[in-house]
């Protein structure tokens, strides 16, 4: 006799995909065009077929402990080619927007970061620490804009390194980490009922830090699976801008390690003291500045992209506030610096805030922001090379499966 199989939909659950992206995901009707085409998707359960249909049933164990939502790069191509504009690549993309707001705790923060509604109160908590920092150390200098006794502009003069901005941000730092500890360790655990697949001839690493050094050197350093995405115009220019801000990223986490161990190591060991602020001809300021540009240049791809393909690849809040901080951080550190050195004190501080404010926001909220798949997409990757969950394709040309 052959066994029942109750299904219990949570179609709260379904309300809450559909408000997240996945509003078309009752037009699927089943036909796989969507797998077919995806260039990232494994030929064992494949995605993102399987996830519309989990969708559509309100299957949402299944759904929160899917890690293809995670292997998919949002490329569009079966958004694209999808017949009955069911939308797959939203709808995965959907998913990843709900786990944002659910891997980890607080729960308040995962919902203030879901919805314009709560963006004031995000600007809110950095705008008033920083004020509260403005109005105190404003009133001992006895200026709002105070200028050095070479008439310079010295931000460290109203926000003090070492009393207000890196505690400030060591905290959130720590905040940060131990949330991404806590959503890698939830992701895992439910990954762990994930089927075991491997292509035949594949050679799985050895422990997951090895599985980690590969998708590190053959993955993220080269953005490989945003080019394997596809070869559109549309497609190179978002592998563009990904890959130039990545970069953007690592120059700008070198000169701030940079800057930490100048100014703290050199409180212990004097060789390693360097004055503040630097010349422009120092090296790690011309890295900061080559940076600030590259991260500029990487926004212009995205946004541009964002704003004329529509079609293949719409816009949800996550995206929108992610480009909006990313846009406000580079555009107030380039002015913060422009206007320090045409010495404009009125100018410099309020842009200079902004910049604090804009930063505050990209680095304390980053877990339950859409930059957390820097982090979650990096884990799910290592997890899949590990049991061997990857693209026939892209990884070694062989089309057949064992299933364990
Ligand atoms: S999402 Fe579209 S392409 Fe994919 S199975 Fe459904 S109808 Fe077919
Ligand atoms: S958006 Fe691209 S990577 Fe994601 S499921 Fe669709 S085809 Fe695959």
């Amino acid at each position: 006799m052959s066994e029942v199989l109750r299904i219990q939909p949570d179609l709260e659950f379904v309300k809450e995909l559909q408000a997240a992206g996945g509003q078309d995901l009752k037009k699927c009707y089943q036909c796989a065009t969507c797998s077919v085409v995806c260039p990232l998707s494994p030929m064992d359960s494949s995605f993102p077929r399987k996830e519309m249909i989990w969708a559509q049933w309100g299957l949402k164990d299944k759904l929160v402990n899917d890690m293809d939502m995670w292997l998919c790069h949002k490329c569009g191509q079966c958004t694209e080619m999808c017949p009955r504009g069911a939308k797959p690549g939203e709808l995965m993309a959907a998913l990843r927007n709900m786990a944002y707001r659910n891997l980890v705790g607080p729960s308040f923060l995962g919902k203030w970061m879901s919805s314009a509604r709560h963006l004031p109160k995000l600007i809110a908590i950095p705008a008033i620490i920083y004020l509260i920092v403005w109005i105190i150390t404003g009133s001992i200098q006895g200026s709002a804009f105070p200028v050095n006794e070479h008439g310079e502009i010295v931000y460290g003069m109203i926000f003090p390194g070492d009393f207000t901005i890196d505690p400030i941000f060591g905290l959130a730092a720590v905040f940060v980490l131990y949330s991404f500890y806590a959503g890698i360790r939830n992701l895992f655990s439910a990954f762990a009922s994930q089927p075991k697949t491997f292509v035949v001839g594949y050679r799985p690493p050895k422990n997951m830090w090895v599985s980690l050094w590969r998708v590190i050197k053959d993955e993220v350093v080269t953005h490989k699976k945003w080019k394997d995405c596809g070869d559109t115009e549309s497609d190179q220019v978002k592998f563009k801008g990904h890959l130039v801000l990545f970069y953007a990223f690592v120059a700008l986490f070198i000169v701030t390690s940079v800057v930490a161990l100048t100014h703290w190591g050199g409180k212990i060991l004097p060789l390693l003291h360097m004055e503040y602020p630097m010349p422009l001809w120092n090296p790690v300021k011309i890295l900061g500045n080559l940076g600030a540009i590259a991260m500029v240049v990487g926004l212009v791809y995205l946004t541009r992209r964002r704003l004329t393909d529509t079609d293949k690849d719409s816009s949800s809040y996550y995206d929108w506030y992610l480009i909006g901080v990313l846009w406000a951080v580079a555009i107030s550190g380039i002015l913060s610096e422009v206007f320090r050195l045409l010495g404009v004190p009125g100018l410099a501080y309020p842009v200079y805030y902004i910049h604090l404010i804009s930063v505050f926001m990209l680095i304390a909220y980053l877990p339950w922001s859409k930059l957390g798949h820097l982090v979650y997409r990096v884990a799910a990757l290592t997890y899949a090379r590990r049991i061997g969950r990857i693209s026939t394709e892209v990884e070694s040309g062989q089309n057949k499966l064992l299933v364990l």
